[in-house]
């Protein structure tokens, strides 16, 4: 899995924890966490954010 240098959700701004996996969308270029994924997925198609998973650098 790829790491980010990311250390904080793109939409509700919460700090991730160090090796927490996350949810990278290149629609946006950044990553964010398991709820606003979701969110996310009410607002556009899953297919065309296409996410991928990325691990929060340790
Ligand atoms: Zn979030």
């Amino acid at each position: 899995m790829k790491e980010t240098s990311s250390t904080y959700c793109g939409e509700c701004l919460r700090d991730f924890e160090p090796c927490e996996v996350v949810h990278y969308t290149w629609t946006e270029n950044r990553c964010f966490c398991h709820i606003c994924k979701s969110i996310m997925n009410t607002r556009s198609k899953p297919s065309w954010l296409d996410w991928q998973p990325r691990k929060v650098k340790g």
